[in-house]
């Protein structure tokens, strides 16, 4: 099965700073007609909006060319029993080439779709991402494409090494996911059921992105005083305080309800934020329920118990039964330490309002004060971190742990999509080749995607010119919208630092990783493998062994030992609460598209009963299942982000043993980003830690 490549969205519930919006600024020399002027993203072909349709058609022609090679190939040593090692291994790469010639296109138009400042190339990325996606479509059930796979993995097993075989044998499984080798009746039953599911994806995310209350409060309910002097201006800007009869009108924007939910003393106003935030989108409660029900019937007939089963079966994870007992270790190494910081809580909520019941609407309330009450070193991250040093801290890592130098260079006429656009090329220290390039663009405007993301542009790989194997170099890009203004010297918090480094772990797979088919390359493994590196990178933001090289403070101090240990300490202080939670949406999202999915019960009981088997409050009549995006996309996956982030703690542990910032700890780092997906991912995860990895 052929597929773009997914863009790596940061993990959910990193807390959204206000968004700056600085106004629309297009390129102001865009024009192809300039001598100078290079191509988008210096990719030959692409000079003006129009080449998206030029580039997709001739795509299409390639790897229609290569199906009929593919097919002609394939069919004649059939027939003749003429198959070969190397007539295999060429149509394997045939098979790989059409992917990549396809993903050449559609992965760029899918970055450019997000983030172009203009709007004419915006929508003409739109229109080809389109055209291209509903071809690969009809490649993905070509019934002699299949058959074609199918033969070259029966011939292959005498004749392929590890990779070739697992590269053969993960395209067939993919191609079966959607019922490919199942009868033609079943097969047009489930493209039916899949095309509804569709729509219904669609209508869950467009009620999410639409969905927002309006409401009124009392102005003296606002005493949002402790906010900070930044967010408050933002709030104040955001909501135009309209005041009408002494009411102030809120919304449920996102930006507005965390600070509200994190500062706001007044219990009644924080209780309605919380209640009118977790109510916004009821129609998609109806659009869940026939979503599971839909999804669990194509699981069906698939051949699976449950959508849950049919996720999970390609995962690194391998069975929902994993998935499940991870979740239980979870729960149950948490519990003690809920326990203690729920009585934090408790009593500090008992000093100040002298009750002792907490509330949902409670918890990012005084969680926010016990860390402010007990910071005693007033250290603030933002005075050491501003975008330029975390680049240098980027550097650091490449240049210190896996021998690769990071430089920036000029980002020529043409070659940009928005003004403020990085790019860094990156080469291999000893041998100084050529390893990849990566695009940064960092600051929010108008009409671009507004969360932090990874977009792989080129894979690093193998590809088939003719006869020959030409190499392909990765170029990929970083998205984010950090809240500090679109200046390198500006000051950014340490959620957006660990952010930032977060995508570029996702960087530094693609960059790194070489394998022989593009189908394998960097992040196109399983999820819940593929959130590993990037869990890892976030730990250079928070070892003072890598911090004190680059978070240094305007006046030339560098951060303190005691003050880094100091700030981890206050962000671990409800670590057991957060990891709980997390817990309980993984469980929540297993159970949703579990096997007993249709004994009718219904999302909300659901959604309480967990909350009782996990101890935390609840509040009645709310409905946050109705707001939460990943239950659609990430669909009985979202284990993957506490999966990953296991398997990235015990590898720091094995890199900080070392020394953190060496060569030897880099090879533990190199060794999980070089294979790509070419090997099982416990074995990659057993090569970085040097024993084995059970999984929980
Ligand atoms: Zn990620």
């Amino acid at each position: 099965m052929l597929r773009p490549a997914l863009h790596l969205p940061a993990r959910a519930f990193k807390q959204c700073l206000p968004l700056r919006f600085s106004p629309l600024r297009h390129l102001t020399s865009n024009s192809s007609s300039s001598s100078q002027s290079r191509p988008l993203l210096n990719l030959p072909g692409y000079t003006t909006p129009d080449s998206f349709l030029e580039q997709s058609n001739t795509a299409i022609k390639e790897c229609t060319a290569l199906r009929s090679d593919l097919l002609n190939s394939v069919n004649s040593d059939d027939k003749n029993g003429t198959s070969t090692s190397s007539s295999l291994l060429l149509n394997l790469h045939r098979l790989d080439t059409i992917s990549n010639t396809i993903c050449a296109v559609i992965d760029l138009t899918e970055l450019i779709r997000n983030v172009h400042t203009s709007p004419v190339w915006r929508s003409k990325a739109n229109e080809s991402f389109g055209i291209l996606y509903s071809f690969i479509s009809e490649l993905n059930s070509d019934q002699q494409l299949y058959d074609c796979v199918k033969k070259i993995e029966e011939k292959g097993v005498k004749h392929f090494n590890y990779e070739e075989s697992r590269m053969i044998s993960l395209l067939r499984s993919e191609f079966e996911s959607d019922g490919i080798h199942l009868p033609d009746e079943k097969r047009k039953e489930i493209v039916n059921l899949k095309n509804d599911l569709m729509d219904l994806e669609s209508e869950f995310q467009n009620n999410i992105i639409e969905g927002r209350n309006i409401y009124a409060v009392h102005s003296r309910e606002i005493k949002a005083l402790n906010f900070d002097g930044g967010v408050l201006e933002q709030l104040r800007g955001h909501l135009g305080r309209t005041v009408r009869d002494e009411e102030t009108v809120l919304t449920t924007d996102n930006y507005f309800t965390s600070s509200i939910l994190k500062y706001e003393p007044s219990p009644s106003l924080r209780r309605e934020t919380y209640i009118q935030s977790n109510t916004v989108s009821p129609q998609n409660l109806l659009v869940l329920s026939d979503l599971r029900s839909l999804r669990h019937e194509i699981s069906l007939t698939l051949g699976f118990p449950s959508h849950s089963d049919k996720t999970i079966n390609d995962k690194m994870a391998g069975n929902r039964t994993n998935v499940l007992n991870f979740l239980q270790t979870q729960m149950s190494s948490t519990q003690s330490g809920y326990k203690r910081e729920m009585e934090i809580l408790t009593d500090k909520k008992f000093e100040l309002e002298g009750n002792r019941i907490i509330k949902p609407w409670d918890i990012p309330y005084y969680v926010n004060i016990c860390k402010e009450n007990s910071t005693v070193t007033n250290m603030d991250y933002s005075e050491y971190l501003t975008v330029s040093n975390c680049l240098n801290g980027m550097k650091n890592v490449c240049g210190e742990l896996l021998g690769v130098s990071m430089f920036e260079e000029k980002v020529e006429v043409g070659e940009g999509w928005c003004e403020s656009l990085i790019k860094f090329n990156f080469s291999d220290k000893d041998e100084g080749n050529h390893l990849g390039t990566l695009y940064l663009d960092l600051f929010p405007r108008e009409g671009k995607y507004n969360h932090a993301a990874h977009f792989t542009v080129r894979c690093g790989c193998s590809y088939l010119k003719g006869a020959d194997l030409k190499s392909q170099k990765p170029v990929v890009a970083v998205v984010a919208n950090l809240g500090s203004g679109d200046g390198l010297e500006n000051s950014i918090s340490h959620n957006e630092a660990e952010t930032l480094f977060h995508e570029f772990g996702h960087a530094m797979h693609s960059i790194m990783s070489r394998t022989k088919f593009q189908h394998m390359s960097g992040t196109r493994g399983p999820v819940d493998f593929v959130e590993t590196p990037s869990h890892i990178m976030e730990y250079f933001v928070r070892d003072w062994r890598s911090l004190k090289e680059f978070a240094v403070r305007r006046d030339g101090k560098v951060i303190e030992e005691e003050d880094v240990k100091e700030g981890e300490r206050i962000k671990g202080m409800f670590k057991n609460l957060e990891k709980r939670q997390q817990t309980l949406y993984s469980e929540y999202d297993q159970v949703l598209f579990g096997p007993t999915v249709m004994d009718d019960m219904d999302s909300g009981v659901i959604l309480e009963n967990l909350h009782g088997k996990y101890g935390m409050p609840y509040a009645h009549g709310t409905h946050w299942q109705s707001t939460f995006g990943h239950l659609n996309t990430y669909g009985a996956a979202y284990y993957a982000y506490p999966w990953a982030q296991g398997i990235a703690g015990n590898i720091y542990n094995e890199m900080s043993k070392v020394g953190l910032m060496n060569r030897e700890s880099g090879e533990k780092f190199g060794s999980l980003l070089r294979p790509g997906g070419s090997k099982d991912p416990f074995q990659l995860v057993e090569d970085s830690l040097g024993r084995p990895w059970s999984g929980a």
